[in-house]
């Protein structure tokens, strides 16, 4: 429940990122959403096994906080600013491809108690030409622990991805669009590219909402 909303007469709305008053009809304070406009889109290097590599901005400033707010403090309300910034980065990638979402460990999700990245993948599908899937063509196996973990260890275990029985049907072919929060190494997305075309997809493109530069 929106708390601030039926409140909104006693507690002044406070910006989630840095706390000060905000308009409540927006997300993030308007000092915020300037800092986030100002991030560089980056294109360059995409990870092994990934055709076209998109993010918004790099891993870093209000970007990161943005992210981690909606990760860890389970902000669901950021998922549309989040997903709009990753559609208009992402512009013709998003046209007429299925979008799929990193999927993720089971344990995290029930520990998160949502996943966020399919909340991301599910936003993006609804505000842009892409289209979500009626059931995810891959899956996680193990815990995949990526986070804590250094580069080299990220890199020399890449979490286990693989595809379902049913695919092949599911990605009929098409163009892809593989979905993540945050890049780090790549290994997550050359994983998850690799299913995706085990599974017959005729290209995938992948986009993040940051990464580490
Ligand atoms: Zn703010």
């Amino acid at each position: 429940m929106d708390f601030s909303r039926v409140a909104g007469f006693l507690v002044p709305s406070l910006c989630p990122l840095c706390r000060q008053v905000a308009d409540p009809v927006s997300p993030i304070c308007g000092d915020c959403m300037r800092e986030l406009n100002r991030s560089v889109v980056l294109r360059e290097d995409p990870p092994e096994g990934v055709d076209q590599m998109v993010s918004c901005a790099d891993h870093d400033g209000i970007a990161r906080e943005l992210v981690a707010a909606f990760k860890f403090r389970h902000l669901t309300g950021l998922a549309p600013l989040i997903s709009g910034y990753m559609v208009d980065a992402a512009g013709p990638l998003a046209e007429n491809r299925l979008i799929v979402p990193v999927p993720p460990a089971r344990f995290r999700t029930w520990l998160r108690g949502f996943d966020p990245v399919g909340r991301l993948a599910r936003e993006m599908s609804e505000i842009s030409e892409a289209e979500l899937p009626h059931a995810m063509p891959v899956y996680r196996k193990g815990s995949g622990r990526q986070r804590g973990r250094n580069r080299a260890g990220r890199l020399g275990d890449p979490p286990d991805i693989r595809p379902r029985e049913d695919a092949g049907k599911v990605i009929g072919g098409r163009d892809l669009l593989l979905v993540d929060d945050v890049m780090t190494t790549g290994a997550t997305l050359t994983a998850g590219s690799g299913a995706l075309r085990l599974a017959g997809a005729r290209s995938v493109s992948a986009i993040t909402f940051t990464r580490r530069l």
